[in-house]
Formats: structure tokens, sequence, C-alpha cells
């Protein structure tokens, strides 16, 4: 028969170990403890949802929907997706369960994420999110609060150093209609230039010829005017209350009026956290505010704002984290010894105690392995059975070998 070939890893796919799993771990953790920082509560949503949720929340001609989704229809026959972010499908959460008698709501959560793209450094198709919403407040205080969140992540994570956030309004309702008049006819005049998918978009959402990627409309996208002639006065004054509140907690942003962001349910605010430590990857956190989300998947007029963050982007910028410091290994140099090394690391694991047990390969090179993790403590398992054991101190930590000695000392009777 011939030899079966071994399955390759999928492109775009990722099996995370060592060095790069402790960055990754360590970005999650920090996440972790700064979300209760901030008192939003986890919540863990679907992988796959109903198609729609996403189709009709991120828009039918953004990037995402048009040509990154996975998605297949089930053995039903039902149309899935996998979720190529969470803010669609915790929308759809709020809804479906009732979470509306909580509002507003303050949410976290993390998890893989899909995306059929082209992979390359800091792009994958199977990727990781951590992700924070606040559902139910209209209030500026709560992008405020949002990025305040963000900001301080970024600085525990000590990756703050060269990220800028870059802050940019995009209007109420009638901001965006009177801006999108201005935006069409500046691509009428340019049509000829424009790239085919990019006059797809004229007709169907112009906004995101500014957000396209092609060379061909990149300069013309870059000519386009601006929002803040077509700025209500509302709207002006919320972009303000926002820029005000930063400015007292302290985060720093600057403005980018060209900031579109890649999904289209966003309104007022829109912001991105951006590196050049990343090559073209350079957008670590993204996101805005998405008060008519709610409404797009059927439910009532209600306001939200989140953010997302890619964290491999996180962990590629991270430095080596500590690592986890061994305090006792347990060693049995010989067969008989192995069962009372079983007992004596259960007893040390059960009081919390880290430790590691040496009870498999080559007896005589049992030691000099449990050397190799630098543990504070070995406890060496010789000669006859349940005799007491060698305890000696490699670190400076001696309590603790003081106390594996008392607790292993021979019983006298
Ligand atoms: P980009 O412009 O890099 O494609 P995006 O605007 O599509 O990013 P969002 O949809 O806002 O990104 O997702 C939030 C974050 O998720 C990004 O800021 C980035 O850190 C991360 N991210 C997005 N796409 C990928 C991917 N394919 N692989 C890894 N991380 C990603
Ligand atoms: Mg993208």
């Amino acid at each position: 028969m011939p030899r079966m070939q071994t399955p390759q890893r999928v492109r775009g796919t990722q099996d995370i170990f060592g060095d790069e799993q402790r960055r990754f771990a360590h970005v999650l953790a920090t996440f972790e403890r700064v979300r209760r920082l901030y008192c939003f509560q986890r919540v863990e949503v679907p992988v796959f949802e109903d198609t729609q949720v996403f189709a009709r929340s991120i828009g039918e001609t953004t990037d995402v929907v048009a040509k990154e989704m996975y998605t297949f229809p089930d053995r039903g026959g039902d149309s899935l997706t996998l979720r190529p972010e969470f803010t669609a499908g915790i929308a759809r959460a709020y809804l479906t369960e009732g979470w509306r008698q909580f509002a507003p709501l303050k949410l976290a959560t993390s998890g893989p994420v899909f995306r059929y793209e082209r992979p390359q450094k800091g792009r994958f198709r199977q990727f990781h999110q951590i992700d924070a919403e606040v559902i139910g407040a209209p209030e500026p205080a709560a992008d405020v609060e949002l990025l305040a969140m963000a900001d301080q992540l970024l600085h525990e994570l000590g990756v703050a150093d060269g990220v800028t956030l870059q802050l940019n309004t995009l209007g109420d309702a009638e901001t965006r209609d009177r801006w999108r008049d201005a935006l069409v006819a500046h691509f009428e005049a340019h049509r000829g230039d424009l790239s085919e998918d990019s006059l797809a978009r004229l007709a169907k959402n112009p906004l995101r010829i500014l957000d396209s990627k092609d060379p061909r409309d990149r300069p013309i996208a870059a000519a386009a005017p601006d929002i803040d002639a077509y700025l209500t006065v509302e709207a002006g004054g919320y972009f303000e209350a926002v820029t005000k509140g930063l400015d007292a907690a302290g985060v720093q942003w600057t403005r980018n009026a060209r900031l579109v962001r890649g999904l289209d349910y966003y309104r007022h605010t829109a912001f991105e956290f951006v590196t050049d430590r990343l090559g073209a990857q350079g957008t670590v956190l993204a996101g805005g505010r998405y008060d008519g989300l709610i409404e797009d998947l059927g439910g009532p007029p209600t306001p939200g704002v989140g953010w997302a963050a890619g964290v491999e982007r996180l962990a590629m910028l991270v430095g080596e984290p500590k690592p986890e410091h061994l305090q006792v290994a347990i060693v049995a140099e010989n067969h008989e010894r192995e069962l009372d090394a079983v007992l004596k690391t259960g007893r040390l694991r059960f009081m919390g105690i880290r430790t590691e047990l040496f009870i498999t390969g080559n007896p005589r090179k049992r030691y000099d392995r449990a050397v190799r993790l630098a543990p504070a403590c070995i406890v060496s398992l010789q000669g006859e059975e349940w005799t007491e054991p060698n305890v000696r101190s490699l670190g400076n930590d001696t309590g603790l070998a003081d106390m594996v000695r008392a607790l292993f000392g021979r019983a006298t009777d």
C-alpha cells in the first residue's frame, strides 16, 4: 500500500507554541486583567452564525463580506459563516437573548476569527481577537472609557511606545448624507481612473472607496473632500466631547480625517491604534461607534461602541515574557522510588507549589534533566523505598527547601 502523505497545516492557520505561545498568552492574560479593572463583563458567543448576521451588519460591499468570509451551507442547508469579527455576533446575542434589560452593558471577549485573506506577516486566515463593546450607552463618555481601556492595555503590555491613536468622526446620518453627495461628485469627476471595484462601490457605497487599497484609487481617495465641512452641529459637538474626554483621561490622540473603517456600521467615532513597527500590517487595535448596527439586525435603535485588536499583532510587539519559575523538581533516581515521587509531587501540588516530576527515562539522567529546568529546590529520592529524601536548594529561596525538608522528613513515632 502507498505510504500516506501527512496532511499539512491549512494555509493561513497557525500552530502556536513555545515563546510565541507565551507572548500570545501574556496578551490574553493582560487583556483579562484590564477588562476587569474597567468592569467589563466577559461573554462567550458562537464561532459561527447565520450568514445574515454578518452580511446585514458589516455591509455587502465591504471586503470582509464581499471577499473574506468563510461561508458554507451546513448539512441542513442553512447558510452559516465563521465569524470574521465579534461585534455582529454580540449584537445578535444582545437582541436574541434579551440583554436589553441589562443596558448599558459593558462586554468583553476573545477568541479565533476567520477571514479568507492573502496570508502574510501579521495576516492570517484564522487569527485571534480581543474585543470590548459598550451597548446601550449613547454618550461620548462610553467612547472615552473604551479608548482609555485600550490605551491602558497597550501601556500594560509595554507596547504603547510608537503606537498612535488616530481618531476620526464619521458623523451622524445627516452628515453622512451630505458628505456622501460630495464624495459622489468628487469620484464621478474621476470615474475613468477608478478601479473596477471602486466603480461598483460608487453606486452602492462611495465611502468604501476611501478605504480602497488599489493604487489606482489611492490618489483619488486622498484628494476627496473631508467630512469636516459637512458635520452637523450635533455631530461636531459629539466629536468634541470625545476629544475633550480623551484629554481629561490623559489619552493621547491625533486626528486622521482620512480614516474610514473596513466595516460599514460605524457612526461618529472611528479610531485605530497604529504602529510603524509591523510594516504594512500596522493597525493593532481598531473600532468605533456603531449606532445603526442593531437596527440593521432588525432590533430597536440601540447605540453601541467597541473595538477589537489582533492578538497576534500585539504578541509580535511584546517583549519576552518572564518565564514561570519551577519551584520544586522531584526526581526518582531508581525505579523503587517512583511511587514515592508520585505521592510527594501530589502533596506539593495540592499545596499550590509548582512542581515537576522526573520518573521517566533513564534513571541516571533524570537528575540532570531536572537541574536544566532550574527549579528553586530539588528533591532527590535514592536508595530504599520511603527513606528521607535529599533536598537541595538551588536558588536563594532556602525557605522553600526548609519547608520541603520539614514536610518530607522521616516520620518519628
Ligand atoms: P487590516 O487593515 O489590517 O486588514 P482591518 O481593518 O481589517 O485590519 P479590523 O476588522 O478592524 O481590521 O480587525 C481588528 C484587528 O484585528 C486589526 O486591527 C488587526 O490587529 C487584526 N486583524 C485584522 N485582520 C487580521 C488578519 N487577517 N490577521 C491577523 N490580524 C488581523
Ligand atoms: Mg482587513
